[in-house]
């Protein structure tokens, strides 16, 4: 016998019994994100490998170990499965000209892939959803996707979790605070390991953002980008800690967050939650004006956010358990041959009318398929059967303990169905 195939490592199947938990997250992301007007993007998931390496960095973990890379044995192009999806949303804006008429909110959402160890919350294939906002250079714009996130964990129930906000600042000003920077690691050279060694030179900001336990202490020590920020920035900064006390919204200032990607300046967030071990980050954006002109627009201030779906699942699950799967309405019983005709133009009829109906198809005793009505969660059997089928009529038979089993015209079935199925007719049937 040939082996069977298993997927690759760190690339999960979503089976039907968890795929309804995906559905609930994404519709409530779509409503959520048209509810404050940002309008979808779809990209395609190969890049032009260059695409990432000029946005996200050459000396990140990213572009250093995490991509899929490899050319087209046709022409020999150099292709990445994306990794994020900002680079590819600059990209299409750009080569599509839609910042012309003004600026732009955008969404997108989908997976990405990147090379990493897997373990809970960290995956091979992931999915992200998030939002861009192009073309706005003021901290309300910040803000306002703060607030929009805020506005998520309420709609998803979430447990708490901390925001935390720093200003990376300028150019100019992180140019100086970078100096100042490598002469204080060069003089804890001991302490460097030696991925910080080797970015020391190249990267040293990303030295701060490092896990390694081993160098906390020398890092809480580092100097702070604060206090180098410049004077635009540091208003910048000022306004939008106002909007968001203004707004309710609590925050702590963290003046060692810095962002894995290079692309971003003034403003970075994160949301962190302490319930999932190391992978604690379920949102992380920020301001990244400078990458439109890096990737040859015209200078635009840009921000956004990306989400990370499972951790966000995941945290869900951990304060409210499984959400309940979705069951159909009526279960519909046939003993198959000559009346399954009959049977399936009754099951049209029940759908016509909004009500979710499983046919058993492939006939079989009642008995047996009484019990699989049962374990299908449907809140009626509809019945099927020789003699009742000879009137135009079907038995209807209540799962859940309500009424009595009685026979019921065909041409009444659709409206008597509400006696007995809880949901309204189209409902989807979904709680939280
Ligand atoms: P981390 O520090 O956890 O590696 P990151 O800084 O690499 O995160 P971003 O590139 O900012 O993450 O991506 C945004 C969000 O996407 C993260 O906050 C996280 O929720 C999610 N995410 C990133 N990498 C993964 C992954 N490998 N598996 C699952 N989710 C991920
Ligand atoms: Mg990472």
């Amino acid at each position: 016998m040939s082996q069977l195939f298993q997927a690759v490592r760190g690339m999960n199947d979503i089976l039907p019994d968890v795929s309804h938990e995906w559905e609930f997250l994404e519709d409530t992301l779509r409503a959520w994100l048209a509810s404050y007007g940002y309008r979808q993007l779809r990209t395609p998931l190969l890049e032009p490998t260059a695409l990432f390496t000029r946005s996200i960095g050459e000396v990140t973990d990213i572009v250093e170990k995490e991509m899929y890379s490899f050319e087209d044995s046709l022409n020999g192009e150099k292709l990445t499965l994306r990794p994020e999806a900002t680079a590819s949303s600059v990209r299409a804006v750009l080569q599509h000209n839609l910042l012309y008429p003004g600026p732009q909110r955008l969404w997108y959402m989908g997976p990405m892939f990147r090379h990493e160890r897997p373990q809970k919350g960290r995956y091979r294939q992931f999915h992200q959803c998030g939002a861009e906002a192009l073309g706005f250079a003021g901290p309300d714009i910040d803000a306002e996707l703060i607030l929009m996130t805020a506005r998520l964990w309420k709609q998803l129930a979430l447990p708490p979790v901390e925001l935390q906000i720093n200003s990376l600042g300028a150019p100019e000003a992180r140019q100086r605070h970078r100096e100042r920077l490598i002469a204080y690691l060069e003089g804890h050279h001991e302490l460097l390991d030696e991925e910080a060694r080797r970015r020391l030179h190249t990267n040293p900001l990303r030295i701060l953002d490092s896990k390694n336990p081993a160098m906390q202490a020398m890092i809480e020590a580092a100097p702070q980008l604060l206090d180098d920020l410049d004077d635009a920035s540091r208003q910048h900064f000022e306004a939008l800690q106002g909007m968001l006390h203004a707004a309710g919204i609590a925050f702590r200032v963290n003046p060692r967050l810095v962002r894995g990607l290079d692309y971003y300046n003034a403003t970075v967030f994160e949301w962190v939650t302490t319930a999932l071990g190391a992978q604690g980050t379920i949102c992380a954006g920020g301001r990244y004006d400078g990458l439109i002109p890096q990737l040859g627009g015209k200078p635009t201030a840009a921000a956004g956010f990306g989400m990370g779906m499972e951790r966000l699942l995941l945290l869900r699950q951990e304060a409210h358990g499984a959400l309940p799967a979705p069951a159909p309405d009526v279960y519909l019983a046939c003993s198959g041959g000559e009346l399954a005709a009959y049977a399936l133009r009754v099951a049209e009829s029940l759908r016509d009318a909004g009500w979710r109906t499983l046919f058993h198809a492939g006939g079989g005793s009642f008995k047996s398929q009484l019990k699989r009505a049962d374990a299908s969660g449907a809140a009626i059997c509809v019945i099927v059967g020789e003699e009742e089928a000879g009137r135009q009529a079907v038995t209807v038979k209540p799962l859940r303990g309500q009424g009595e089993q009685t026979e019921v015209a065909w041409g009444d079935l659709a409206a008597t169905a509400a006696r007995w199925c809880v949901t309204a007719p189209a409902d989807t049937g979904r709680s939280g």
